[in-house]
């Protein structure tokens, strides 16, 4: 049984995510989703677009978009042929500490994006491209 009070009365919502912390996030997506009435979600690493857009991240947060922790390097798992990923980013390289201090050091980085929504903390994140650490 589908309880209709639990989406805003609404019977469904749906979550729009967006990784990676792109310009065309910033520049083309919040605000088409904002001109049809829709909020997302934007995970983003500690990237060149974050650190030299950073007011106007803030102003997407400010206008009721979630921004999420994508780590602070976005490390992903090698698999030999990926050329993209540089050898120190390997995720096969991290432990449970190196994980946990690169999630915490982008929470301090994000988190003065978010003081203006009292909704949103550190707890929202993604692991990039869907990489797990079960080995970890
Ligand atoms: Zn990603």
């Amino acid at each position: 049984m589908i309880n209709a009070t639990r989406f805003n009365g609404k019977r469904a919502a749906l979550s729009l995510t967006y990784d990676d912390g792109m310009d065309c996030h910033l520049d083309l997506v919040g605000p088409s989703l904002e001109d049809h009435g829709f909020r997302g979600t934007f995970y983003t690493p500690v990237n060149a677009t974050l650190m030299g857009r950073m007011d106007e991240w803030a102003a997407l947060s400010q206008r009721g978009h979630e921004l999420g922790n994508h780590t602070l390097f976005h490390p992903c798992r090698s698999y030999g042929g990926s050329t993209w990923i540089q050898p120190w980013r390997d995720l096969k390289l991290y432990d449970l500490a190196r994980w946990e201090a690169e999630v915490d050091l982008a929470n301090l980085i994000l988190n003065p994006l978010l003081e203006h929504c009292a909704d949103l903390g550190s707890d929202l994140w993604v692991a990039p491209v869907r990489d797990v650490i079960g080995s970890l």
